[in-house]
């Protein structure tokens, strides 16, 4: 049988532009891609890379009172939005551009358009083009979601962030995972009034409590209003009716109003808290997970199984029960990190195109949340590790030279989760500015298996706030 093409890529984020250029340049494989949306995906275009861009510019404030102490004669200007996405919005054209490069050079095809599959051999485009292929790779990748809740809609979610004609004032984030903390710290040190309701009793859920615990306190020692154990109940615009209301009456004001979540702020919105408070704020950003983007692509009738929230179910060769259908990245909700997406996708052309199956390693997966200060960790929780096996904690926290110097009271941690049995390091978790750079290098050590002598063995770097990972000597707690 003959198909128009080996390979039929539909998403092209990260994930899915690596598979397709891979097979098509490094196996000559004969690829095409759809995407609807810009080429580079969630991380390039509306994730990980406009907000690292965004940290950036967010840390220069407590930069610029740093270097105060240090005798600069510096003074704080106002922060220009308007200057930063302008040179956003430039920086995120010339990647796209590059992606759209990188498959071209690769001699993949690639169709602008939404893709629907038809049957285990082929899709339809939103063009009416219908193109048979060998494979299909799924990699949709997700989309931000709000909680059910009266005029959810008039909040913004993280998509929307970088696209605000200006900043808001003040901002309520919804949330206590990876997006809701990194904007929360992001959106105060661009000089927004930041405040934050999570549901749970600590934000960063699944991470190192203790970890958790100093980014929180650190967080509030900044300036924001971090309310843990709270969530929203209701909300609505705030007009001047609504805010003299009695609490019952209020809520049966909130009827729900015309969508107007264009990304831009269309006015504050009245809040009301689960512990009764009731407040405005310019802005209510929305950071409650999200989905795997899988609806109405076809998949449920050629016989692919969805999961309960929509992910593609894979197996370890990311194959789904149709043998021709393989799905990478967040669509199969495993790992949603860019770099595994990406390693999925290299999984999957090995094996596909290059006789070699090879399943993908999920296990001892460093990465890095870019709260201010950052958090860096791979391998188990302390808590993790005791439910596992007896455990010795190596841990120390103290005040970095940097800002300990301009009198800040910022602490860092620096921490080993260590098997009693094997000596091995089971988990590292490093809180400190930098943190992200860290991980990446001790993450090696890690994964290769280094045990707490190993660490031991290698001289510190000093002066630096990393040497303290290998000069723990006494054990802080054992189980
Ligand atoms: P997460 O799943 O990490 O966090 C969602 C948060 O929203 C949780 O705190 C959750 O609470 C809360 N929540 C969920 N539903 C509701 C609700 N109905 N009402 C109130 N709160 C609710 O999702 P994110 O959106 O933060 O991030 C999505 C993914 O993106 C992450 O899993 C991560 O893989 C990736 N990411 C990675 C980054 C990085 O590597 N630095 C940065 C940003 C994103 P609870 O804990 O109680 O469930």
């Amino acid at each position: 049988m003959s198909f128009d093409y080996d390979l039929f890529v539909i998403g092209g984020g990260s994930g899915g532009v690596r598979a397709a250029r891979v097979a098509a340049g490094e196996h000559g494989a004969k690829v095409a891609l759809a995407e609807i949306d810009r080429y580079g995906g969630t991380c390039v275009i509306r994730g990980c890379v406009p907000k690292k861009l965004m940290v950036f510019a967010s840390e220069f404030a407590d930069s610029v009172d740093q270097a105060r102490a240090y005798g600069w004669e510096l003074g704080h200007g106002p922060f220009d939005w308007q200057t930063f996405r302008k040179n956003l919005e430039g920086e995120l054209d010339r990647l796209e551009e590059i992606y759209r490069g990188l498959l071209r050079n690769s001699g993949v095809t690639t169709y602008d358009a939404r893709a629907r599959i038809k049957d285990a051999h082929t899709v339809e485009l939103s063009t009416g083009e219908t193109i048979s292929a060998k494979h299909i790779l799924v990699a949709t990748g997700g989309y931000p979601v709000r909680p059910e809740l009266p005029n959810a809609h008039l909040g913004i979610v993280s998509d929307d962030i970088f696209h605000l004609p200006e900043l808001p004032k003040s901002i309520l984030i919804v949330g206590g995972g990876y997006i809701a903390c990194e904007f929360a710290c992001i959106l105060h040190g661009l000089g927004v009034e930041v405040t934050q309701y999570y549901r749970g009793a600590q934000i960063l859920r699944g991470f190192d409590g203790e970890a958790r615990g100093l980014i929180a306190e650190q967080m509030r020692e900044r300036g924001i209003a971090l309310h843990t154990g709270t969530n929203i109940v209701d909300m609505a615009p705030a007009d001047q009716e609504r805010l003299h209301a009695p609490v019952e009456e209020a809520s049966a004001l909130s009827q729900p109003v015309p969508d107007r979540n264009d990304g831009t702020n269309g006015g504050p919105l009245w809040v009301k808290a689960t512990n009764g408070e009731e407040n405005v704020f310019d802005m209510v950003m929305f950071a409650t997970g999200r989905n795997p983007s899988t609806a109405d692509m076809g998949l449920e009738e050629v016989g692919v199984t969805l999961g309960r929230r929509g992910e593609v179910e894979v197996d370890e060769y990311s194959q789904t029960g149709v043998p021709s259908i393989y799905a990478i990245g967040d669509v199969t909700d495993r790992v949603n990190l860019t770099p595994v997406a990406i390693r999925e996708g290299m999984a999957f052309v090995r094996t596909v195109f290059g006789g070699e199956p090879t399943p993908v390693d999920h296990d001892l997966i460093p990465s890095a949340i870019f709260t201010q200060p950052e958090m860096g960790t791979i391998g188990l929780s302390e808590e993790d590790a005791r439910e596992q096996e007896p455990v010795e904690i190596y841990c120390t926290s103290f005040k970095p030279m940097q800002s300990a110097f301009a009198g800040w009271s910022d602490r860092v941690l620096m921490k080993l989760v260590v098997s009693k049995e094997t000596r091995k390091v089971l988990g590292c978790h490093i809180v400190a500015p930098n943190a992200a750079e860290m991980i990446q290098l001790a993450g090696i050590a890690v994964k290769m298996g280094a045990t707490k002598e190993d660490f031991d063995r290698t001289v510190a770097v000093h002066p630096t706030m990393a040497e303290e990972i290998v000069t723990m000597r006494a054990a802080a707690r054992r189980s």
